[in-house]
């Protein structure tokens, strides 16, 4: 073997030295980084997204929502579930307590209804004629002023957070929540509005007037 040649052999062995090491220790160190660095991402976008809203730990946490127009069933969390809700149900410009007292009632009603079904496969469908009116957030924005959206959406987040595991309840369990937009000075009990069951914890009482818009 001449000298030129054995030195292109020894550059060879050298190259193939420096890809075994590269194999060996310098790529997987590598990728091992950047798995890492993907992982701790996620999990502190996933965390920063849900955070508004957590808090629930009860065992009602997550219900089941038929949407009626379309006969699909939705596992969603309870707590941002409220938030359609009361959206749905209230004008955001309402002041924060009314929204408040709102989104106890609706976590009432549902919770309620969890225990006395009414659907086969679902907790709660998003009729109001049914059982609770519901809104996408989504659609819910597309109707508000886009300079108002952000704050109305956070007022609602809030009424929702700041209630967040309270319900109403009667002898240890939760009420059937009935709520109406104007009771034109004085509620009525039941019986005499609809027949039948009375519900001992819906009583006369004098409420405010308001004249809502
Ligand atoms: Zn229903």
């Amino acid at each position: 073997m001449s000298a030129k040649k054995a030195g292109g052999y020894m550059k060879k062995i050298l190259v193939y030295i420096i890809a075994l090491i590269s194999i060996c220790f310098i790529l997987p160190a590598i990728f091992t980084k950047t798995t890492k660095t993907i992982t701790t991402t996620e999990q502190t976008e996933t965390e920063i997204q849900e955070q508004p809203i957590q808090g629930s730990n009860t065992q009602y946490s997550k219900i089941k929502l038929l949407h009626q127009d379309t006969g699909e069933v939705e596992e969603v969390n309870l707590e941002e579930y409220l938030c359609n809700v009361v959206s749905a149900e209230m004008p955001a410009d309402f002041e924060l307590e009314a929204l408040k007292a709102q989104a106890t009632v609706a976590r009432t009603y549902t919770i309620y209804k969890v225990q006395n079904k009414k659907h086969d496969n679902a907790d709660i469908c998003d009729k109001s004629s049914c059982c609770q009116a519901w809104i996408s957030k989504e659609d819910r924005l597309a109707k508000w002023e886009e300079s108002k959206r952000e704050e109305n959406w956070q007022k609602i987040e809030t009424a929702v957070r700041e209630t967040v595991d309270k319900i109403i309840t009667y002898d240890n369990k939760p009420i059937n929540a009935f709520f109406h937009s104007n009771s034109g000075g004085t509620t009525e009990i039941p019986i005499n509005v609809w027949g039948g069951t009375n519900f001992p914890y819906l009583q006369v009482v004098e409420t405010a007037r308001r004249r809502w818009i």
